[in-house]
């Protein structure tokens, strides 16, 4: 897929306030820090996309950019923040709960992990919170430059059998990404194309 355009439309806590056009929406949530904002400047081939929305705060918030005028990629916040306080964690949960419940356009979720790291129990659970209610994912390696490249595909490996231990009976699709080498944005937007075709 080649990027025409790709454009801020809003930042909300709100579900029902997120855009009402009904185009294809693919979300991308992770940790904090583990290259959300990057990749998403990569994929969009942007300096500052991600956080272009972000004033102070925003990067709390559901934050909507339209690409190719044709779909919607979210931008949600990073979880398992640990200088965030109990009362906004629940805030927080309650409106990133309802995101996925709620809308209706949600076509796919990115879960973002880093390459370099087994899973970690929030990431697992939040897998599985998901999958219990049938809100597809996908995996994104994040950071793959740094690895050596024979150690890449054996992480993943491990990571994923880790996966298949738990409630999983199958794999999701995954990519193994990084943003400074520019790795998996071909394949990543081939996906998203592919399924916004069917
Ligand atoms: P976010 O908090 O998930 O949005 O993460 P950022 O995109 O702000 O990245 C967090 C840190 O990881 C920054 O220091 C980035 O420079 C670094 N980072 C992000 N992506 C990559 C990558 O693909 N490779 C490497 N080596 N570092 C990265």
């Amino acid at each position: 897929m080649k990027i025409t355009s790709a454009e801020f439309v809003m930042s909300n806590s709100n579900v029902a306030k997120c855009p009402n056009e009904p185009l294809p929406e693919y979300a991308f949530i992770g940790r904090s820090n583990v290259g959300k904002s990057s990749l998403i400047n990569m994929l969009m081939d942007q300096k500052n996309l991600a956080k272009t929305s972000g004033r102070p705060g925003k990067t709390q918030l559901i934050n909507h950019f339209k690409i190719n005028k044709n779909w919607f990629l979210v931008d949600l916040p990073g979880y398992g923040y640990a200088r965030v306080s109990k009362k906004d964690k629940k805030t927080f949960q309650k409106y990133i709960t309802e995101y996925f419940l709620k809308r209706k356009q949600l076509v796919s979720a990115f879960v973002l992990v880093d390459i370099r790291h087994e899973p970690q129990p929030v990431d697992l659970e939040f897998m599985e919170w998901l999958g219990s209610h049938g809100i597809p994912f996908a995996i994104i390696f994040t950071k793959a430059d740094k690895l050596k490249p024979g150690a890449i595909q054996n992480h993943v490996d491990a990571y994923l059998k880790k996966l298949l231990e738990g409630v999983w009976e199958e794999t999701p699709p995954y990519f193994i990404t990084s943003s400074s080498k520019h790795m998996g944005r071909k394949e990543l937007l081939g996906y998203i194309e592919e399924i916004n075709h069917q």
